[in-house]
Order: structure tokens, then C-alpha cells, then sequence
């Protein structure tokens, strides 16, 4: 048994929690719960991004209504995605996972709790289990969901958003879009690999997506996405509101947030998160290194 990085029990809370003073995002805990669901539907979103919608009984009570929420996936043991997910399990006020275990972390990308249906939209590549698993999807397989532990509304009324993602931010980025008032400009920056790598962005009245393609370069390798969002910085207007959030490789952000640091665009209207990095397994977004 190992106890799991970032999950408290969040058994205490279901109100609204304090609000750090720096940051504008408002959080509000939720119960953790861990659910096992059935795969109702897999859909091909790209060629690299498969859209799995997950249901069963165990969604009761499930809650995510922030564009960013995210839960910890549970896969069944790597080369066998027809066994049930290992579960983690609550002991002594702890989350702990059983030995074998395997989970990562996926944004909701949507919750219908009227159709009984929780999305994930994820990449396939063949570099992990969750990856490997994906390729292969089926509907009557089975995954395990921890979370979300918290839901999170950033701010919705900034002058102007800048987004910018690689295959990992897509479905957070797509929530945005959809949740986003008419009114503020919005810059997408989005890398993937080419042009079959990418996926229908909700229509937003104020949005300019620029897609980058690595071409054959690997992902997590290129300064696309870094050098775009470094020109996108110094075409924003000095008196705008600005929110800018960036989700992509842990490298790749630590560029970005170079660039974002020298253009003097204030900390606190910035949320960027390495999702994933290269050559790290279950990489952990809320270390040093993934906030760094
Ligand atoms: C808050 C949050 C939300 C996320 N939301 C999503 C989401 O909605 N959809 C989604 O697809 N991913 C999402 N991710 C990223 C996902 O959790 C990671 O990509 C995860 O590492 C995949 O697990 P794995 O088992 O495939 O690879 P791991 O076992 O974790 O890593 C094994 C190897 O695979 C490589 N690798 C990992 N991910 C990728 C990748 N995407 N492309 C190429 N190589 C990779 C690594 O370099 C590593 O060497 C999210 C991450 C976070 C932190």
C-alpha cells in the first residue's frame, strides 16, 4: 500500500474554503470519493485524443463545475484493460493505493449528471500505461475515479485570456472556451503534433487559435509553444485585464513562465501547471517541479 500524492481525505469539508489571498481562483472542497465506473462510449476526437465517456451506478453525488477539475484515473494493470482498476481506499483519515496500482490525473472535461455521464478526453501515445490504455479503449471496460478533490472557478472576467496548451491542456482548454462569457479576447495557443492531431475548439466570439505542429520533433521537446506565447505576451495592451493559463509538459511551462516573468505580467494572473514531463512516470503536478 503507498499513500497517494495530493489526495487528502476531504472528508471534513463541502463549503466553500478560505481563499488564498493571492489568488483569484475560488476553490471549494468536495468529498473525496473513489468511484468504479463502466466505459459507455469511446469516440476518436483526433488521431492522438480519444474522448472515453464513463458511467455506472458509483457517479452518484459526483460533482466538477470548473474548467480546469481534474480526478485521479485508475487503470487496470498495464496490459490487461479488461481487469477491474486496483482501487485506492481510506484508512486512518489517509488515501492509500494498493500495491500494483496504477492512476493519473485527467481533467473532466465534461460532468451530464442528467445522462449519468463523465467525460475524459485523452491522449494516446504509447510511452505509458494510461497512454497505452487509451489506445485500445473499449465500451464495458472499466476505470476508477479519486476526485475531484476541489473545484475551481478562475477568473471569468478578465479584458483578455491567453491559453496556452499541448495535447494534455486540450480538454481544459476546450471547458474554458465553453464556460467563458461573450466579451474578452482570447488567444489559444495550442501545440500537437500535426494537423490530424487537432481537435474542434468551442466556438467563443472572441477566440484566435493558432494550432503549432512539432511535425516529427517529440512532444515535450520543441520551443513552439514557449516562443508563441512570448509573442502573444507583448501584443496584449498595458491597461488590460489579463488571465493567462497554461497547461503542457513541465519544461515547456518553466519556459513559458520565463517568458511570462519578464514580460512583468503579475503572478497573480497567471495559472500554469507542468501536466506531464518527459522521461518522469506519474509525474506529480504539485511538486516544485511542476509548479516551477
Ligand atoms: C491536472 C492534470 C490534468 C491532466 N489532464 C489530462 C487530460 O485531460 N488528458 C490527457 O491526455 N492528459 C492529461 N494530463 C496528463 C497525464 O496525466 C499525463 O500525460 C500522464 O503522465 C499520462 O500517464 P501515462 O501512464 O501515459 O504516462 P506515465 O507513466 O506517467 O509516463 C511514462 C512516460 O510517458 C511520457 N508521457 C507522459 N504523458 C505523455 C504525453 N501526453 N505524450 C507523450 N509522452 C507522454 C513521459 O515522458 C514518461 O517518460 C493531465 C495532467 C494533470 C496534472
Amino acid at each position: 500500500m503507498s499513500s497517494i500524492a495530493g489526495a487528502g481525505t476531504g472528508s471534513s469539508a463541502t463549503s466553500p474554503s478560505d481563499v488564498a489571498p493571492a489568488s483569484p481562483v475560488r476553490r471549494t472542497k468536495l468529498p473525496l470519493v473513489a468511484r468504479r465506473l463502466e466505459v459507455l462510449r469511446v469516440e476518436d476526437l483526433s488521431a492522438s485524443m480519444r474522448r472515453v465517456a464513463l458511467g455506472g451506478p458509483e457517479l452518484a453525488g459526483f460533482r466538477s463545475d470548473g474548467p480546469t477539475d481534474h480526478a485521479k484515473v485508475w487503470f487496470p494493470p498495464d496490459g490487461r484493460p479488461d481487469d477491474a482498476p486496483l482501487l485506492p481506499s481510506e484508512v486512518d483519515g489517509a488515501w492509500v493505493a494498493p500495491d500494483g496500482a496504477t492512476c493519473r490525473d485527467y481533467s473532466i472535461r465534461t460532468f451530464d449528471p442528467g445522462a449519468g455521464e463523465v467525460v475524459l478526453d485523452m491522449a494516446v501515445h504509447a510511452h505509458g500505461p494510461a497512454g497505452r490504455w487509451a489506445a485500445q479503449a473499449r465500451p464495458g471496460q472499466q476505470l476508477g475515479l479519486l476526485g475531484p478533490k476541489t473545484t475551481k472557478t478562475p477568473p471569468m472576467d478578465r479584458d483578455r485570456y491567453v491559453f496556452a496548451v499541448d495535447e494534455t491542456g486540450l480538454p481544459g482548454l476546450q471547458s474554458w472556451l465553453e464556460q467563458l462569457p461573450a466579451g474578452p479576447r482570447v488567444r489559444v495557443l495550442a501545440e500537437v503534433g500535426g494537423t490530424a492531431d487537432e481537435v474542434p475548439v468551442p466556438e467563443h466570439p472572441g477566440v484566435e487559435v493558432t494550432w503549432l505542429h512539432r511535425g516529427t520533433a517529440e512532444p515535450g521537446t520543441t520551443t513552439l509553444l514557449p516562443d508563441a506565447v512570448r509573442d502573444a505576451l507583448t501584443e496584449l495592451p498595458d491597461d488590460a485585464t489579463v488571465w493567462l493559463w497554461a497547461a503542457a509538459e513541465a519544461t515547456v511551462v518553466r519556459a513559458i513562465r520565463g517568458h511570462v516573468t519578464r514580460s512583468g505580467l503579475d503572478k497573480r494572473s497567471c495559472s500554469m501547471t507542468g501536466y506531464w514531463r518527459l522521461g518522469v512516470a506519474n509525474f506529480d503536478h504539485k511538486s516544485e517541479d511542476g509548479q516551477a
